[in-house]
């Protein structure tokens, strides 16, 4: 039985989500005090509930303590059985995060798998839909598995009521994979869209990506939703690289102005094309646990957030000394796997 305190490092979430996920690929028991202590409402919420009874669900598994706002967790996996699911959180709750929660398992399955998911398509502190679809995914089927995301219905904090639709082709073994430089830049795409708001806010989001990047007007995307899925306005900033393909988001929140929310996207994308990296912080958080699954492969990144290197934490109490995370200058860190024994 692995031991975890839930409190360690970031002491949120992740530490309970890829926990689970480690746990359903590696057969290996979990039990997990203090669950997201670090947060202000601790415990288990819908989001995280969710993603128990799903690791449940898709490993035959069961589980002690999957009850919202419980601080301690037991979990029992059993063999990781390929199928169709539909979770659906009950909230605006992330179902990215649900989905990151599974997606190891299923993707290394014994034949293919659907997944229905609802609540949240588009959270704050969490994968967007987009992110998963032009970012991390494409690095995932990289690795050998074919995945498709297909969003149904967009869902906003606080409302939710989203739906993605995943398939999912596994691989018999994930394949390493590496992404060191910066390749070339082959494209820029920046997508404001709302929901039940005015297309005001999303013309002057783009007007100040056009500004600050000097992007040209056929890079700039309005996308205007349903009024019902709304009130929600998101930015997407891609920058698509030869290997890689960046997304940064920024979120619309009542009380701050477009142009606020599209300049703090903005800083974070000049930063990314400022470093000599071509991995950000939160695609290196959501690499470290494929990567070591594959047992090989490694990327580029700036410092490690906190969260990230929680997430070796919690690799390492699973798979031993798995990731080596090596500092090249002040400024990056190569994150490299390890085969495994
Ligand atoms: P919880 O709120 O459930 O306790 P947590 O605090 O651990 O969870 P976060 O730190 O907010 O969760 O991050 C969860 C995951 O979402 C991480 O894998 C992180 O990389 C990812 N994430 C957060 N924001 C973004 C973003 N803007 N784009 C892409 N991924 C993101």
């Amino acid at each position: 039985m692995i031991s975890l305190d839930g409190a360690m490092g970031e002491g949120g979430g992740q530490v309970l989500r890829t926990a689970l996920s480690l746990s359903m690929c590696t057969g290996q028991p979990l039990r997990i005090q203090n669950i997201r202590a670090n947060r202000p409402k601790p415990g288990l919420l819908r989001q995280h509930l969710t993603a128990v009874n799903a690791a449940c669900a898709v490993c035959a598994g069961s589980a002690t303590g999957a009850e919202l706002g419980s601080h301690e967790l037991t979990f029992l996996p059993d063999a990781i059985r390929a199928g169709d699911y539909d979770f659906a959180i009950g909230s605006a709750g992330s179902t990215t995060l649900v989905l990151q929660t599974i997606l190891p398992a299923l993707m290394t399955a014994s034949g293919p798998s659907s997944v229905v998911l609802s609540g949240g398509t588009h959270n704050t502190h969490a994968p967007s839909v987009h992110f998963l679809q032009h970012a991390f995914l494409p690095l995932i089927e990289r690795m050998g598995p074919t995945i498709r995301l297909d969003l149904e219905r967009h869902g906003f904090y606080p409302a939710g009521g989203g739906q993605i639709h995943v398939h999912i082709e596994p691989t018999e073994q994930l394949k390493p994979t590496e992404l060191l430089l910066p390749s070339p830049i082959t494209g820029r795409r920046a997508i404001a869209s709302v929901a039940g708001l005015s297309g005001s806010i999303a013309k002057r989001e783009l007007a100040i990506v056009a500004d600050h990047l000097g992007w040209e007007p056929d890079c700039l995307h309005i996308e205007q939703l349903a009024d019902e899925v709304g009130p929600g306005n998101i930015l997407s900033i891609e920058i698509q690289r030869e290997d890689v393909t960046e997304v940064f988001t920024g979120f619309g929140e009542r009380g701050v102005s477009a142009e606020r929310v599209a300049s703090n996207t903005v800083r974070d994308v000049q930063r990314y094309l400022g470093s000599n990296v071509p991995v950000w912080h939160y695609l290196a958080d959501q690499l470290m646990l494929p990567l070591a699954l594959a047992g090989g492969g490694a990327f580029r990144t700036g410092p490690l957030s906190k969260h990230a290197q929680t997430n070796v934490h919690v690799l390492e109490a699973f798979l031993g000394s798995c990731i080596q995370a090596a500092e090249i200058d002040g400024a990056s860190v190569e994150i490299r796997a390890q085969p495994r024994r």
